[in-house]
């Protein structure tokens, strides 16, 4: 084969890698804040899947459909259900054991103490955003026969924290779990999309500082927080390691490093799930 039309068809192979192949899957942990990974048999259409009410990724797997489940982290252990409608209408339900986790509690103290008691203005502030916080992770994008990209890569370079989830007493009040990992990294080290996919927000939030959102597909979401500054708009596509900016200590940050959020179906779930076993 000539050189260029050998080079077309490599070309042509890589291209179409993304719609054929299977995503890589994260690591399942059945705990809350983790993942479950419920086959859902092999239907030639995808079913549909909600747990508590939303709907949940479902993801092509060895010729048959798999659903992936984020947990919550106030999620009871116990039993709970995963709710599927089939392409021809029929409902079934499946059970899932979700085991205990105790996530440590930790204590720490923010200098600027108007990041842990916020003023009147700024408490109007932290609704608004909220708000809009709660649109991103409610939004379901499916684009057919485009599967979300979960092989994920780390979006800098370091040490990853394993602070996910830990209960948390910020100047002695109680504050919510930490919802992400920290990754401690000089101001101004380039972050690197954990996926392909679309961004869906940036802007200056009170808490999160300069911050990316990234929406993958089908509910997956990473944030990316306390950024020195964005390169990206909403609404750009953006590719697997593609920069979106430089990371910094905006936001309530007691030091430089990058905050990395990962959302399925609504919830916070430990990101180290979606990276290969060697990173973490
Ligand atoms: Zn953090």
């Amino acid at each position: 084969m000539k050189g260029a039309a050998r080079r077309g068809l490599i070309l042509l192979a890589a291209l179409l890698v993304p719609i054929a192949a299977a995503s890589a899957l994260p690591h399942e942990a059945a705990v809350p804040g983790g993942i479950v990974l419920a086959h859902l048999g092999k239907s030639a259409q995808a079913p549909q899947a909600w747990f508590q009410d939303k709907r949940v990724a479902v993801l092509r797997d060895r010729g048959g459909w798999l659903a992936l489940v984020g947990l919550p982290l106030g999620l009871e252990p116990g039993g709970h259900e995963l709710r599927i409608v089939a392409a021809d209408g029929a409902e079934t339900t499946k059970p899932l054991h979700v085991a205990a986790k105790h996530y440590a509690l930790q204590r720490f103290t923010v200098p600027d103490r108007r990041k842990v008691e916020p003023l009147p203005e700024d408490v109007l502030r932290i609704a608004r955003e909220q708000k809009r916080i709660n649109e991103i992770k409610a939004a379901f994008r499916d684009e057919p026969g485009l599967e979300p990209d979960l092989a994920f890569r780390q979006p800098v370079p370091g040490r990853l924290g394993s602070n996910f989830g830990l209960r948390r007493i910020i100047n002695g009040l109680a504050r919510n779990p930490h919802a992400g990992i920290d990754i401690a990294v000089p101001v101004g080290t380039p972050v690197r999309a954990a996926g392909a996919g679309i961004i869906v927000d940036t802007g200056d939030y009170f808490f999160n500082g300069n911050s990316v959102y990234i929406d993958h597909g089908q509910g997956v979401v990473t944030l990316y927080c306390h950024l020195e500054r964005s390169d990206v708009r909403p609404g750009e596509r953006v590719a697997a390691g593609q920069r979106i900016g430089l990371s910094g200590n905006t936001g309530r940050a007691t030091g430089p490093h990058l905050h990395w959020t990962v959302i399925a179906n609504g919830t916070a779930v430990d990101p180290r799930l979606f990276l290969p076993r060697a990173a973490r």
